[in-house]
C-alpha cells in the first residue's frame, strides 16, 4: 500500500531528510530538524546491530517513499530494468526519473513529487497535445508536456513566467509558456541520489 499518513514521519523512520514536502523541507520547520529520533517501534528496532540485508532494506524503503510509490510499484521497475538490456541499476533510475509526475516535479511545475502527481491527476497537462493523467506514464525523447489552456490561470502556476529554470538538463522549459520538452534522457548523475546498485542487490536475492 503506498502511504497516505504524516509524510514527514517517513524521513524520521528512515532517519534522513526524504524532502517529500517541497518548499517546507528546506526550512526550520522542517519535522526532521524538529524531532529527528526514529519514531514508536521502528525506534527500538533500529537500535540493534544492523545487518547487510536491514541496510539494503531501508535504502528501497527510503527510495520507494522518495517517489511515492508502493511496493508493487516500485518493484515493476526493478523487473523491468532487469529484463531489459543494459545496465540494471542506471535502468531502473531512468524508469523512476522519467515517470510523468517525477518530470512534472524537475521541471519545476510541482513543489514536490506529491503535488506533481496531484497536477497529473487532476488532469490539468497534456502531453503533445493530449490530456494526460496517468502518473505512471513513461515520458521520452520529444514529448512536450503543457498546462492546458483551462488551467493557466490556477494558483499553482502563478508567476511562473518570473520563476527561475530549475529543471535539469533533459528537460527543456518554457515557463512563459507553461511547458516542457524532453530533450534527452536522464542520465544518472541527474537522476535522485538513490542507491540504486543496492536496491537492485536487495530484489535479487
Ligand atoms: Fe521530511 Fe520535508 Fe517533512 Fe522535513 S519537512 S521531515 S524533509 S518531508
Amino acid at each position: 500500500m503506498r502511504n497516505t499518513g504524516p509524510v514527514c514521519r517517513l524521513c524520521r523512520r528512515e532517519n534522513k531528510k526524504l524532502f517529500l514536502k517541497g518548499t517546507r523541507c528546506n526550512t526550520q520547520k522542517c519535522a526532521f530538524l524538529r524531532k529527528p529520533d526514529v519514531p514508536g517501534k521502528y525506534g527500538k528496532l533500529s537500535m540493534g546491530k544492523k545487518t547487510e540485508y536491514h541496510n539494503q532494506l531501508r535504502c528501497k524503503q527510503a527510495a520507494k517513499r522518495i517517489y511515492g510509490l508502493n511496493e508493487k510499484q516500485f518493484q515493476a521497475y526493478y523487473k523491468e530494468a532487469n529484463r531489459l538490456e543494459g545496465n540494471s541499476s542506471d535502468i531502473f533510475q531512468q524508469l523512476l526519473e522519467t515517470r510523468l509526475d517525477n518530470a512534472v516535479f524537475r521541471a519545476g511545475f510541482g513543489a514536490s513529487r506529491a503535488q506533481a502527481r496531484q497536477i497529473v491527476n487532476h488532469g490539468l497537462l497534456q502531453v503533445n497535445g493530449r490530456r494526460a493523467t496517468i502518473a505512471s506514464m513513461q515520458v521520452k525523447i520529444g514529448d512536450k508536456i503543457e498546462v492546458k489552456k483551462t488551467a493557466v490561470n490556477s494558483p499553482l502556476f502563478e508567476g511562473f513566467a518570473k520563476r527561475k529554470d530549475i529543471a535539469p538538463k533533459w528537460l527543456k522549459t518554457d515557463l512563459a509558456k507553461l511547458s516542457f520538452e524532453v530533450v534527452a534522457l536522464p542520465e544518472t548523475v541527474e537522476c535522485e541520489r538513490i542507491d540504486a546498485q543496492t536496491i537492485i542487490e536487495f530484489y535479487s536475492r
